[in-house]
Protein backbone atom coordinates (compact mmCIF):
# COMPACT_ATOMS: atom_id res chain seq x y z
CA UNK A 1 0.00 0.00 0.00
CA UNK A 2 1.11 3.59 -0.80
CA UNK A 3 0.91 5.81 2.17
CA UNK A 4 0.54 9.93 2.11
CA UNK A 5 1.40 10.02 6.02
CA UNK A 6 1.33 7.59 8.83
CA UNK A 7 -2.22 6.11 9.96
CA UNK A 8 -2.98 5.57 13.36
CA UNK A 9 -5.53 3.26 14.96
CA UNK A 10 -6.08 0.92 17.56
CA UNK A 11 -5.41 -3.12 18.51
CA UNK A 12 -8.19 -4.83 18.04
CA UNK A 13 -11.81 -3.29 18.83
CA UNK A 14 -11.90 0.42 20.15
CA UNK A 15 -13.23 0.04 23.76
CA UNK A 16 -15.68 2.38 22.93
CA UNK A 17 -17.46 -0.28 20.42
CA UNK A 18 -21.03 -0.77 21.60
CA UNK A 19 -20.69 -4.84 20.84
CA UNK A 20 -16.89 -5.29 21.77
CA UNK A 21 -16.84 -9.00 20.19
CA UNK A 22 -17.49 -7.17 16.89
CA UNK A 23 -14.41 -6.55 14.11
CA UNK A 24 -17.15 -5.03 11.95
CA UNK A 25 -18.65 -2.26 14.56
CA UNK A 26 -14.95 -1.65 15.61
CA UNK A 27 -13.88 -0.64 12.51
CA UNK A 28 -17.19 1.54 12.36
CA UNK A 29 -16.43 2.78 15.63
CA UNK A 30 -12.63 3.69 14.04
CA UNK A 31 -13.97 6.19 11.57
CA UNK A 32 -16.33 7.76 13.88
CA UNK A 33 -13.13 8.26 15.94
CA UNK A 34 -11.43 10.44 13.38
CA UNK A 35 -8.99 7.36 13.46
CA UNK A 36 -7.67 5.82 10.42
CA UNK A 37 -6.87 2.13 10.62
CA UNK A 38 -7.36 -1.01 13.26
CA UNK A 39 -5.67 -4.21 13.70
CA UNK A 40 -7.43 -7.67 14.06
CA UNK A 41 -5.82 -9.55 17.08
CA UNK A 42 -5.91 -13.19 16.61
CA UNK A 43 -4.16 -13.55 19.36
CA UNK A 44 -6.12 -16.46 21.18
CA UNK A 45 -6.63 -18.72 18.11
CA UNK A 46 -7.27 -17.44 13.74
CA UNK A 47 -10.82 -18.38 13.66
CA UNK A 48 -13.44 -16.18 11.97
CA UNK A 49 -16.80 -16.90 9.96
CA UNK A 50 -16.51 -16.24 6.55
CA UNK A 51 -19.33 -13.49 6.56
CA UNK A 52 -17.57 -11.77 8.73
CA UNK A 53 -14.24 -11.93 6.65
CA UNK A 54 -16.13 -10.95 3.86
CA UNK A 55 -18.00 -8.04 6.04
CA UNK A 56 -14.71 -7.08 7.29
CA UNK A 57 -13.33 -6.36 3.93
CA UNK A 58 -16.19 -4.46 2.55
CA UNK A 59 -17.07 -1.68 5.34
CA UNK A 60 -12.94 -1.29 5.62
CA UNK A 61 -12.80 -0.40 1.82
CA UNK A 62 -16.06 1.26 2.28
CA UNK A 63 -14.97 3.61 4.65
CA UNK A 64 -11.41 3.53 3.97
CA UNK A 65 -10.01 1.97 6.75
CA UNK A 66 -6.95 -0.35 5.99
CA UNK A 67 -7.15 -3.48 8.54
CA UNK A 68 -3.43 -5.01 9.55
CA UNK A 69 -3.50 -8.24 11.62
CA UNK A 70 -1.80 -9.90 14.70
CA UNK A 71 -0.66 -13.78 14.77
CA UNK A 72 -1.85 -15.96 17.85
CA UNK A 73 0.85 -15.92 20.91
CA UNK A 74 1.60 -19.56 20.86
CA UNK A 75 3.83 -19.27 18.17
CA UNK A 76 7.30 -20.63 18.57
CA UNK A 77 9.54 -21.22 15.09
CA UNK A 78 12.17 -22.77 17.79
CA UNK A 79 10.26 -25.16 19.54
CA UNK A 80 11.80 -28.40 20.90
CA UNK A 81 9.36 -30.43 18.77
CA UNK A 82 8.84 -30.48 15.30
CA UNK A 83 5.02 -30.78 15.41
CA UNK A 84 5.42 -27.94 17.17
CA UNK A 85 7.26 -25.87 14.80
CA UNK A 86 4.94 -27.66 12.14
CA UNK A 87 1.73 -26.42 14.17
CA UNK A 88 3.68 -22.51 14.27
CA UNK A 89 3.74 -22.61 10.80
CA UNK A 90 0.07 -23.69 10.11
CA UNK A 91 -0.77 -20.67 12.90
CA UNK A 92 0.98 -18.05 10.71
CA UNK A 93 -0.35 -19.47 7.40
CA UNK A 94 -4.12 -19.40 8.43
CA UNK A 95 -3.73 -16.02 10.08
CA UNK A 96 -2.55 -14.93 6.07
CA UNK A 97 -5.21 -16.65 4.73
CA UNK A 98 -7.97 -15.03 6.55
CA UNK A 99 -6.15 -11.66 6.64
CA UNK A 100 -5.90 -11.78 3.25
CA UNK A 101 -10.04 -12.22 3.17
CA UNK A 102 -10.38 -9.40 5.07
CA UNK A 103 -7.87 -7.17 2.96
CA UNK A 104 -4.98 -6.75 5.34
CA UNK A 105 -1.70 -6.24 3.65
CA UNK A 106 0.35 -6.36 6.48
CA UNK A 107 0.38 -8.98 9.56
CA UNK A 108 2.51 -9.49 12.40
CA UNK A 109 3.32 -11.98 15.18
CA UNK A 110 5.92 -13.31 17.98
CA UNK A 111 8.07 -15.57 15.95
CA UNK A 112 10.14 -17.39 18.04
CA UNK A 113 11.34 -17.80 21.81
CA UNK A 114 15.12 -18.38 21.96
CA UNK A 115 15.00 -21.64 24.82
CA UNK A 116 18.20 -20.52 25.76
CA UNK A 117 19.52 -21.85 22.21
CA UNK A 118 21.67 -19.54 20.20
CA UNK A 119 20.58 -16.66 18.68
CA UNK A 120 22.14 -17.65 15.17
CA UNK A 121 20.79 -21.09 15.71
CA UNK A 122 17.39 -19.97 16.47
CA UNK A 123 18.06 -17.05 13.34
CA UNK A 124 18.65 -20.04 10.95
CA UNK A 125 15.70 -21.67 11.93
CA UNK A 126 13.17 -19.33 11.64
CA UNK A 127 14.49 -18.17 8.02
CA UNK A 128 14.01 -21.47 7.21
CA UNK A 129 10.33 -20.95 8.20
CA UNK A 130 9.59 -18.39 7.02
CA UNK A 131 10.95 -19.17 3.67
CA UNK A 132 8.24 -21.67 4.06
CA UNK A 133 5.55 -19.96 4.51
CA UNK A 134 6.29 -17.64 1.73
CA UNK A 135 6.68 -20.13 -0.27
CA UNK A 136 3.33 -21.56 0.43
CA UNK A 137 1.16 -18.32 0.26
CA UNK A 138 2.92 -17.67 -3.09
CA UNK A 139 1.20 -20.77 -4.02
CA UNK A 140 -1.75 -19.91 -2.41
CA UNK A 141 -1.42 -16.52 -4.56
CA UNK A 142 -1.71 -14.64 -1.02
CA UNK A 143 0.48 -11.41 -1.15
CA UNK A 144 0.78 -10.53 2.62
CA UNK A 145 4.08 -8.67 4.48
CA UNK A 146 4.80 -11.10 7.07
CA UNK A 147 6.47 -8.95 9.77
CA UNK A 148 7.89 -10.65 12.77
CA UNK A 149 7.38 -8.14 15.81
CA UNK A 150 10.38 -6.16 17.75
CA UNK A 151 9.25 -8.15 20.73
CA UNK A 152 10.19 -7.10 24.63
CA UNK A 153 11.44 -9.86 26.46
CA UNK A 154 14.83 -10.95 25.97
CA UNK A 155 13.94 -14.49 25.98
CA UNK A 156 12.02 -13.95 22.61
CA UNK A 157 13.49 -13.51 18.95
CA UNK A 158 12.56 -10.45 17.67
CA UNK A 159 15.75 -7.69 18.20
CA UNK A 160 15.84 -5.03 16.06
CA UNK A 161 19.22 -6.56 14.17
CA UNK A 162 17.10 -9.81 13.80
CA UNK A 163 14.50 -8.55 12.25
CA UNK A 164 16.70 -6.40 9.81
CA UNK A 165 18.60 -9.33 8.89
CA UNK A 166 15.56 -11.48 8.11
CA UNK A 167 14.06 -8.63 5.97
CA UNK A 168 17.20 -8.90 3.54
CA UNK A 169 16.98 -12.69 3.45
CA UNK A 170 13.25 -13.09 2.81
CA UNK A 171 10.81 -11.41 0.18
CA UNK A 172 7.94 -11.04 2.02
CA UNK A 173 9.53 -9.59 5.16
CA UNK A 174 9.53 -6.88 6.89
CA UNK A 175 9.81 -5.71 10.56
CA UNK A 176 7.10 -4.48 12.96
CA UNK A 177 8.69 -1.81 14.68
CA UNK A 178 7.19 -2.26 18.39
CA UNK A 179 9.18 1.06 19.55
CA UNK A 180 7.54 0.47 23.29
CA UNK A 181 9.14 -3.19 23.03
CA UNK A 182 12.29 -2.08 22.17
CA UNK A 183 12.39 0.58 25.00
CA UNK A 184 11.52 -2.17 27.31
CA UNK A 185 14.06 -4.99 26.04
CA UNK A 186 16.72 -2.35 25.88
CA UNK A 187 16.39 -0.10 28.67
CA UNK A 188 17.33 2.19 25.53
CA UNK A 189 15.83 4.18 22.39
CA UNK A 190 14.01 6.69 24.15
CA UNK A 191 15.51 9.83 23.09
CA UNK A 192 15.13 11.66 20.04
CA UNK A 193 18.65 10.75 19.27
CA UNK A 194 18.15 7.58 19.62
CA UNK A 195 15.00 7.83 17.46
CA UNK A 196 16.85 9.00 15.13
CA UNK A 197 19.67 6.50 15.14
CA UNK A 198 17.13 3.34 14.76
CA UNK A 199 15.50 5.15 11.70
CA UNK A 200 18.66 6.03 10.31
CA UNK A 201 19.75 2.10 10.24
CA UNK A 202 16.58 1.02 8.76
CA UNK A 203 16.79 3.38 5.89
CA UNK A 204 20.48 2.50 5.37
CA UNK A 205 20.12 -1.21 5.95
CA UNK A 206 16.85 -1.83 4.11
CA UNK A 207 15.53 -0.88 0.91
CA UNK A 208 14.56 3.10 0.83
CA UNK A 209 10.77 2.47 0.94
CA UNK A 210 11.45 1.17 4.41
CA UNK A 211 10.50 4.40 5.84
CA UNK A 212 7.61 4.94 3.86
CA UNK A 213 5.66 1.78 4.55
CA UNK A 214 5.87 0.99 7.98
CA UNK A 215 4.17 -1.20 10.69
CA UNK A 216 4.36 0.06 14.07
CA UNK A 217 3.26 -0.31 17.36
CA UNK A 218 3.41 1.99 19.96
CA UNK A 219 2.12 1.81 23.87
CA UNK A 220 2.97 2.96 27.54
CA UNK A 221 4.80 0.82 29.31
CA UNK A 222 6.65 -0.99 32.30
CA UNK A 223 9.89 -3.25 32.43
CA UNK A 224 12.18 -4.64 34.66
CA UNK A 225 15.62 -5.78 33.34
CA UNK A 226 14.26 -9.03 32.14
CA UNK A 227 11.65 -7.30 30.19
CA UNK A 228 9.05 -8.30 31.90
CA UNK A 229 6.16 -6.44 30.92
CA UNK A 230 3.18 -4.25 31.15
CA UNK A 231 1.49 -2.46 29.19
CA UNK A 232 0.43 1.40 30.31
CA UNK A 233 -1.71 4.11 29.06
CA UNK A 234 1.07 6.61 27.55
CA UNK A 235 0.81 9.19 29.89
CA UNK A 236 1.47 6.95 33.06
CA UNK A 237 4.30 5.35 31.28
CA UNK A 238 8.31 7.25 30.48
CA UNK A 239 7.98 6.07 27.03
CA UNK A 240 8.89 9.52 25.09
CA UNK A 241 6.11 9.36 22.48
CA UNK A 242 6.33 12.84 21.75
CA UNK A 243 9.99 12.32 20.59
CA UNK A 244 9.70 9.61 18.88
CA UNK A 245 7.06 10.84 16.62
CA UNK A 246 9.21 14.24 16.09
CA UNK A 247 11.50 11.33 14.95
CA UNK A 248 9.27 9.98 12.87
CA UNK A 249 8.20 13.09 11.31
CA UNK A 250 11.32 15.02 10.47
CA UNK A 251 12.35 11.01 8.57
CA UNK A 252 9.17 11.28 6.86
CA UNK A 253 8.14 8.09 8.00
CA UNK A 254 4.56 6.41 6.58
CA UNK A 255 2.60 3.80 7.07
CA UNK A 256 0.38 2.04 10.07
CA UNK A 257 0.67 3.09 13.64
CA UNK A 258 -1.10 0.63 15.98
CA UNK A 259 -2.10 1.55 19.47
CA UNK A 260 -2.01 -1.43 22.16
CA UNK A 261 -2.28 1.00 25.24
CA UNK A 262 -4.69 -0.34 27.51
CA UNK A 263 -6.96 3.17 26.72
CA UNK A 264 -6.52 2.12 23.01
CA UNK A 265 -8.61 4.87 21.37
CA UNK A 266 -7.69 7.33 23.57
CA UNK A 267 -3.85 7.05 23.24
CA UNK A 268 -4.63 6.70 19.78
CA UNK A 269 -6.02 9.97 18.88
CA UNK A 270 -3.26 11.38 21.68
CA UNK A 271 -0.93 10.27 19.13
CA UNK A 272 -2.81 11.76 16.26
CA UNK A 273 -3.41 15.06 17.26
CA UNK A 274 0.11 15.29 18.12
CA UNK A 275 1.40 13.85 14.77
CA UNK A 276 -1.15 16.38 12.70
CA UNK A 277 0.66 19.49 15.02
CA UNK A 278 3.96 19.01 13.61
ZN1 LIG B 1 2.57 -8.38 19.66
Amino acid sequence: MKFDRLLFGTAGVPNTTAKKNSPIEGVKRIHELGLDCMQLEFAHGVRMKEEVSSGLRKVSYELGIPLTSHGPYYINLNAREQDKIDSSVERIIQTAKISDLCGAESMTFHAAFYMKDSPFDVFDLVEKSMNIIEERLNRLDIEIELRPELTGKTSQFGSLDELISLTKNVNSCRPCMDFSHLFARTGKYNTEEEFDAVLGVLKEELAAEALQNMHIHISGISSNSKGDLKHLNLEQSDFNWKGLFNSLKRFDCRGYVICNSPNLEDDAKMLKEYYLSL
